[in-house]
């Protein structure tokens, strides 16, 4: 089922929630809303799912529009951060209870219901937890059965609302890979909300990010990670490294350190910022075309990575580059050492445009 986002508004008293959010999600598709708390991320899920009215816009699942439609005809699955399960319910009876409400004309029969629930708990692996209460259960089992318990009613989206916000970062990771195959098992067009950069890239088919009700970019993980379209979007998505200069003569200059600037600000001259991410800065032992020297003042050895911290006297903050190990023995690199730095890639923004 594809689904399409048409101008959505939505205000809370005074407070602009989401503004004019336009977004077309393919059938089929695992969509990330990616953005900071209170971006909006969970008001346009709410939204999509019928639990909350926008102000003006449109709502189509396959080009049919669903915007007055009530929830429960909406066919939507829902999966929220707190397990929201029924606390004296087996975990049984918490998968089979979609089935159990449906009407009768609709509704399967006991021995249908019964084996449907064990085939969806087979799939998250809890067919031996079928008799256990909630309660006896981690935080991360919960949560598979709350997915399960969505599945069981062959919703046609299936949305998530920060679905593994509440676990420790093992059994995320664990889950969030685990969802990625579900869903390449069940094809169902699916959006998670998230706040968590590397869950994002890591599951999603696309990346929506958010920020004070708007969509800041849509795109791939290698695109919004490679190619931000803005400060906020590059800040949002992983580390970075900022210098605030000067755009002059192809170079983006502050004192004496002087960077080369991308062939479309060769001729800009006004006050800019450069981001270039830790992996893009290139590190010489000695000087070639394009180096800035400057002094490594501390190393970080973080298992197959090496964070390397560089100071230069006319830049306030320090520099942060990242080496594979490999590179890093390779340079035999050491704190107080002289190296020469350049980057990779450096995507350059004029403040004014963008008010940062
Ligand atoms: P988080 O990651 O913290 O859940 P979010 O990006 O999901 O944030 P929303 O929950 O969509 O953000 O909230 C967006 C803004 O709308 C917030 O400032 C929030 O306080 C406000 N808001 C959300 N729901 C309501 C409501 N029912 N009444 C008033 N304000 C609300």
């Amino acid at each position: 089922m594809s689904i399409q986002i048409k101008n959505v508004s939505k205000k809370f008293g005074s407070f602009q929630a989401l503004q004019d959010i336009s977004l077309h999600i393919q059938s089929g598709e695992l969509v990330a809303l990616l953005g900071p708390s209170g971006s909006g991320k969970t008001s346009l899920l709410r939204v999509i799912a019928g639990l909350e009215t926008s102000d003006v816009g449109e709502i189509l699942f396959d080009d049919q529009a669903i915007t007055d439609r009530h929830p429960k005809e909406r066919n939507v699955g829902f999966v929220f951060q707190h397990y929201a399960l029924f606390r004296h319910m087996t975990v049984f009876d918490n998968v089979a209870y979609g089935l159990k409400v449906r009407p009768r004309k609709t509704r399967p029969s006991k021995s249908e219901i019964k084996e449907k629930v064990m085939e969806l708990l087979r799939l998250v692996k809890l067919e031996n937890f079928a008799e256990r209460l909630p309660t006896q259960l981690s935080g991360g089992q919960r949560q598979r059965v709350a997915l399960a318990r969505a599945l069981a009613v062959e919703p046609k989206v299936l949305l998530l609302d920060e679905p593994f916000g509440a676990l420790d970062a093992k059994v995320r990771k664990e889950l969030r890979r685990w969802l990625r195959k579900l869903h390449d098992d069940f094809h169902i067009t699916s959006i998670f909300v998230t706040h968590d950069q590397e869950e994002a890239l890591d599951v999603a088919d696309r990346i929506v990010v958010m920020n004070n009700g708007q969509i800041e970019q849509i795109g791939s993980p290698d695109e919004v990670y490679t190619n931000p379209k803005s400060p906020f979007v590059y800040d949002f998505l992983g580390n970075v490294n900022i210098f605030k200069g000067r755009l002059h003569n192809g170079k983006l200059t502050h004192g004496e350190f002087a960077i080369d600037v991308p062939d479309s600000h060769a001729h800009t001259q006004d006050d800019a910022i450069g981001y270039v991410r830790p992996h893009d800065i290139q590190i010489e032992k000695t000087a070639v075309t394009g180096t800035v020297p400057v002094k490594i003042s501390h190393i970080h050895l973080l298992g197959p990575i090496v964070q390397i911290e560089l100071r230069h006297e006319d830049i306030d903050e320090f520099l942060e580059a990242e080496l594979s190990k490999e590179q890093y023995h390779l340079l035999q690199l050491k704190v107080g050492d002289q190296v020469f730095v350049k980057p990779k890639q450096l995507k350059v923004f004029i403040p004014e445009e963008y008010s940062i």
